[in-house]
């Protein structure tokens, strides 16, 4: 049977196993999905040891995913400019390298009905998964994409890398001067019980706030953007399963449905 594994970290958290033994099902896949606990300086001979012995594939987590980047022997536009692979095809004695979380953010949005062609988007955050994002949310044809982050040099070398006219960096202060339709919080202040320090006044009367963090509860940022005057708050959960879903079709070419996996570790969270 053909073998894929999660690889981080902790990995004891990782709902991946679930989530691609549950697509495997439903797409009548056979295959096995475990999760694997790499020591912080053994990723590289891991992943060459799991290669050798026929595995597949894998998807990679914190912290290894610029690491998995670097093994590749080929990566994806999206994963070099993201500096990160998330997604690991074993293919003739190569290492494919793919990042999915950015699609895996779009499609979610989409499935909430939310609106990116045309509209002015905040990102807030420059880490890798901000870096994943900015090209398939450049895809969607918005109006504006700014991406504003603590440390401003990190969004800047964002903008200088893609170079695109409707792209734009500034500080958390400095985002009062737009005005925005969808924002996005792809920092991981939200694990922490933080909040990035985005002006008040930025939030209120947004369509859309989205957390790439999930909780059983509401996270902090989206209870703030709530009471600030946000219309509409989402947590990143389906963006968890949807990234899933993209890697799922990379290695077996059947593109999964995601609703019922998401119902169901939605309840789980509960
Ligand atoms: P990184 O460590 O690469 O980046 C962290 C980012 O958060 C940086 O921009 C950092 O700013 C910022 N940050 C951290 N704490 C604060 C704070 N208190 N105030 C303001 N900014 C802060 O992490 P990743 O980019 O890999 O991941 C970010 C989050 O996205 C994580 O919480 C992760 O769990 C989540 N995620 C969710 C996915 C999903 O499928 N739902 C997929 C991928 C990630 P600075 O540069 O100044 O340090």
């Amino acid at each position: 049977m053909d073998q894929y594994r999660v690889f981080g970290n902790p990995i004891k958290h990782s709902r991946s196993p679930y989530i691609h033994q549950a697509f495997a099902k439903e797409t009548g896949q056979e295959l096995n999905y475990q999760s694997q606990l790499v020591e912080l300086d053994a990723f590289e001979q891991d992943i060459k040891t799991f290669a050798q012995a026929g595995g597949k594939g894998g998807n990679v987590t914190v912290p290894f995913k610029e690491q998995a980047l670097a093994l590749c022997d080929q990566v994806s536009k999206r994963a070099a400019l993201a500096g990160a692979v998330n997604t690991l095809s074993f293919r003739d004695g190569q290492i494919l390298g793919d990042n999915t979380d950015g699609i895996g953010l779009v499609k979610d949005l989409l499935d909430h009905k939310v609106t990116l062609t045309g509209s002015r988007i905040l990102l807030i955050g420059a880490g890798g998964a901000a870096k994943g994002v900015v090209l398939p949310l450049l895809e969607q044809a918005p109006q504006q994409l700014v991406i504003a982050n603590r440390t401003l040099s990190k969004a800047e070398q964002i903008c200088q890398q893609v170079s695109d006219n409707r792209l734009t960096c500034c500080t958390f202060e400095r985002t009062k001067d737009y005005d925005f339709d969808v924002i996005i919080n792809a920092t991981s202040a939200s694990l922490d019980g933080r909040l990035p320090a985005i002006p008040e006044t930025v939030i209120a009367g947004v369509g859309v706030c989205y957390d790439m963090v999930y909780a059983k509860e509401l996270t902090p940022f989206l209870v703030w953007a709530k009471q600030a005057g946000a219309s509409k708050v989402i947590d990143g959960l389906g963006m968890l399963v949807a990234q899933a879903a993209e890697s799922f079709n990379i290695w077996r070419g059947v593109m999964p449905s995601t609703d019922e996996v998401l119902c169901q570790l939605r309840a789980d969270l509960d």
